[in-house]
């Protein structure tokens, strides 16, 4: 049974990286009918927030990515924890260790002068045929794990291939610390045991964690996960992905316009592969993905390319959709958005030439408010000779059939009048209605809107 999990600390918003580990997480339990399970890692009280928690469940919400078990929250789970340190105590795994913060930095600076590794010198380690020092009178002890002292622990990486690393390399990690609360490697393998995940996906941050995790796994005699290690994501400079980048967090791509199904598309793709494929659904990825296609080497983001799917998304989807999308994006900015033109119909005219819905509020947004076009931009697009064209098609806008095709015509036999080619008058109609010199087809434009709205619009062209 294929079980894994995302298990995020709640100390800020779910950023991208965080994003790709927990979709790959989730397609591989998808891809083989297994389980996802979402564990909140809050036993960092002083980073921790309900806030934070909130965030990462919106962000997984809006992408989609559902869970099969939890949220678990770490903080709920502590007396299994300790329960668990009992254990290992009994067991002769753990043992309490009354060496003193200052007697450890006093050991740290010693080794360090004699050019050695800085690690715990063992004084409290039990071992046969030790005597043990007298525990002073009231002192608080942590508890120690008992690592192997020799021999290596290694893993077949999914992603990194073999790691090793020398029992020797390790000191005896702090498993609970004096006032009893269980320690964060300690608390992600009671987790990853007791539900019992299969294969541990997680970002390579992690990789220095993993030695110490199986040791502890091996020491309660648990099944030890198979681990992907998934390498970091670069910013478009190709520098290590920071706030610095801006959009880090999944919930201001939504701010920012994009579809979720094109951030999935995007982040499916980011450090893994299928052949050419660069266009396809949750569904195609979920019957793809496997852990032999992830690039060991650092995924750079491409914000053109992401652009390029969230364009490709806008297009398929349905109108009704996409104005609800819209529409909360332009009452934000204050516009009510009325009935004539439908928002509907104008995202039918306006979806293929944005990329993001931002830019499709930006678009509609023009057919709800008052515009006031330049007098420069004007200047610019109507030529003295086009006025009276103009002049002419005002005049037949009370009468035409109020259709694309009928404006069209109306706006050919303007311009024919006076020998003039098409653009003399759509640019400057463009202009006048909707301030932009950029539109789609103009007599779909034109259409849109109501005939009153256009006579008005057009009424502040100088005249002749
Ligand atoms: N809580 C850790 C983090 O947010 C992840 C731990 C893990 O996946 O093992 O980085």
């Amino acid at each position: 049974m294929i079980r894994t999990r995302f298990a995020p600390s709640p100390t800020g918003f779910l950023h991208i990286g965080g994003a790709r580990t927990a979709l790959f997480s989730w397609a591989y339990a998808r891809r083989h009918a297994g389980q996802f399970i979402l564990r909140i890692e809050d036993t960092d009280v002083a980073r921790s927030t309900p806030e934070a928690v909130q965030a990462i469940i919106d962000g997984m919400d809006w992408l989609g990515l559902a869970h099969d078990e939890g949220p678990f929250y770490q903080m709920q789970r502590m007396d299994r924890y300790k329960a668990v340190i009992q254990q290992m105590l009994a067991a002769g795994t753990a043992y309490h260790c009354y060496t003193t913060p200052e007697e450890l930095d006093r050991m740290r600076e010693e080794q360090r002068a004699k050019g050695l590794k800085p690690r715990y010198d063992g004084t409290w380690r039990p071992e046969p045929g030790k005597t043990l020092p007298t525990p002073p009178a009231g002192a608080q002890p942590v508890v120690r794990f008992k690592n192997p002292l020799d021999g290596v622990v290694a893993w077949d990486d999914l992603v990194k291939g073999r790691i090793e690393i020398a029992n020797a390399e390790l000191d005896d990690l702090v498993i609970a610390r004096a006032d009893g609360t269980p320690t964060y490697n300690f608390c992600v393998v009671v987790d990853d045991w007791e539900m019992q995940i299969s294969h541990v996906i997680r970002g390579d941050d992690h990789v220095n964690n993993t030695p110490r995790q199986i040791n502890i796994l091996q020491a309660l005699g648990a099944q030890v996960p198979l681990y992907a290690h998934l390498s970091m994501i670069l910013g478009d400079d190709g520098q290590k992905l920071s706030k610095r980048h801006g959009a880090v967090s999944v919930m201001q791509y939504d701010e920012d316009g994009y579809l979720p199904e094109a951030v999935l598309n995007y982040l499916a793709r980011l450090g893994w592969s299928h052949g050419d494929e660069e266009v396809f659904s949750m569904a195609q990825f979920c019957e793809w993905f496997d852990l032999d296609h992830i690039t060991p080497s650092a995924a750079q983001f491409n914000t053109e390319k992401l652009n390029w799917l969230n364009a490709h998304y806008l297009k398929q989807s349905d109108n009704e959709r996409l104005a609800a999308l819209v529409r909360p994006r332009l009452e934000a900015r204050g516009v009510t958005v009325g009935d004539t033109p439908s928002l509907t119909a104008v995202i039918g005219l306006y979806k293929e030439r944005v990329a993001t819905l931002n830019e499709l509020a930006d678009a509609a947004e023009v057919f709800y408010i008052d515009i006031h076009p330049s007098a420069e931009l004007l200047a610019q697009h109507l030529a003295p000779e086009a006025v009276p064209a103009l002049a002419d098609f005002i005049a037949g806008v009370r009468d035409v059939a109020w259709e694309a095709p009928a404006i069209g015509a109306l706006i050919k036999e303007s311009v024919g009048k006076h020998g003039l080619k098409m653009p003399k008058l759509a640019m400057p109609l463009r202009v006048l209605l909707t301030g932009q010199a950029q539109t789609p087809s103009v007599d779909a434009v034109v259409a849109l809107f109501p005939r009153e709205t256009v006579l008005a619009r057009l009424a502040k062209a100088p005249q002749g």
